[in-house]
């Protein structure tokens, strides 16, 4: 058996979770894949139940788990919390529990939705790429001071610190990845100005040797972020560091035009994590409205990395691009002349196509 702990947390996170298991139970009917699935709190609704955004039993269970579902967490009534017991504090204690190093976002452009995307259709037109994203350490972890006055005047700094079992970890993820897709990997850095990127440039560079198969470039971060606008479809695999990561990934997103479509994974040391990138959206929670189509890709994205099932994700997807081929839509990607559906009916005409 597998097993697959579901946090739906707050507002959509229980509708698009609940649409995600339903895809995966029809999918493991299929496939056989020997699926399980038990259910935790977190997040706002876990602090009313519990007193505690991240209750220990939900990270315990998610340590024993194979894999975690997470939909969203958050809403107005719990932001007046102290920090430590705001919904968001569950995600970065099952970070920081899950030791949960990689994140991997990937950006797919679906010809049905291309006129949502703010860049020019003939230029985002068949674009799917993956950022592999360091995400424990970097300069959002390294040393840091605050308010330190020298001669008179007041600085500050942060440090970007990389150490070569840090780079080879995350680097490795991004070769695996690169083997699972197109096999191309760009390695993003600032190698020109920065002494940690140089080492970062090494390191792929010598474990390039171990992966005949992919092709490898680099490109400096301020190309990169360049030639994403202006040619996002060169990108199979991009890997990079912490903080160029979270700024190209929110970047790439855009490129797609709607949030409600996008899925994450985070890769553990434990156990990995995977997410639809928007959150809670209290605005539309419990109206049958929210888009499931990330959570249900990220469900995809479970399949295939924690469980090597690549031929029940390819299948998910399929499903999803053919639901928007056929001209479904909800409401957030909703144009005139196209089938208008709900949560539930996006779920049913998902699964009716596995
Ligand atoms: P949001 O992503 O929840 O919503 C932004 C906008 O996108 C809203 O108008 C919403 O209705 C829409 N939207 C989001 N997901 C959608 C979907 N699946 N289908 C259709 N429309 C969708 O971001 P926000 O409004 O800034 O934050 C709301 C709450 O979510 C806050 O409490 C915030 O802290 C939390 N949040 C949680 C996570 C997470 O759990 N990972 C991430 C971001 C925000």
């Amino acid at each position: 058996m597998k097993k697959i702990i579901v946090i739906p947390g707050d507002g959509i996170g229980k509708e698009v979770t609940a649409s995600a298991v339903e895809v995966l139970k029809k999918i493991d009917a299929k496939f056989n894949l020997g699926l399980e699935f038990e259910e935790r709190d977190a997040g706002g609704t876990a602090y009313d139940k519990f007193g505690e955004p991240l209750p220990a039993e939900t990270l315990d269970a998610c340590k024993a788990a194979d894999a975690v579902l997470f939909g969203a967490v958050g809403g107005k009534q719990w932001d007046n919390l102290p920090v430590d017991k705001r919904p968001e504090k569950a995600l970065f204690g099952l970070r920081k529990g899950l030791g949960l190093y990689g994140n991997l976002r990937p950006v797919k452009v679906y010809d049905a939705l291309i006129d949502g995307s703010p860049l020019k259709p003939e230029l985002v037109s068949g674009s799917d790429l993956l950022i592999v994203r360091e995400l424990v350490g970097g300069i959002y972890f390294g040393p840091r001071r605050e308010a330190e006055i020298v001669d008179g005047v007041e600085r500050a700094y942060d440090t970007e610190i990389y150490s070569v079992p840090e780079i080879e970890r995350i680097v490795k993820l991004g070769f695996d990845s690169a083997r699972k897709r197109r096999k191309k990997l760009t390695s993003v850095d600032k190698a020109n100005v920065l002494a940690s990127s140089r080492l970062w440039r090494r390191v792929v560079n010598d474990m390039a040797k171990n992966y005949p198969d992919v092709e490898v470039n680099h490109l400096y971060v301020d190309n990169a972020a360049m030639q994403l606008a202006v040619n996002p479809k060169q990108f199979d695999v991009i890997v990079t560091g912490n903080m160029f990561g979270d700024i190209l990934s929110d970047e790439a997103s855009v490129i797609g035009g709607s949030i409600g479509l996008m899925p994450s994974a985070s890769i553990g040391e434990l156990t990995s994590f995977y997410e639809p990138i928007h959150g809670s959206a209290p605005d539309i929670a419990g109206k049958n409205i929210a888009n499931p189509m990330g959570t249900i890709l990220s469900a995809a994205m479970l399949l295939r990395y924690s469980l090597n099932a690549e031929n029940a994700a390819q299948a998910i997807e399929a499903a999803v691009d053919k639901t928007l081929a056929d001209g479904y839509r909800t409401a957030d990607i909703y144009q005139d002349g196209f089938k208008k559906i709900g949560t539930k009916e996006a779920t049913e005409i998902i699964c009716a196509r596995l």
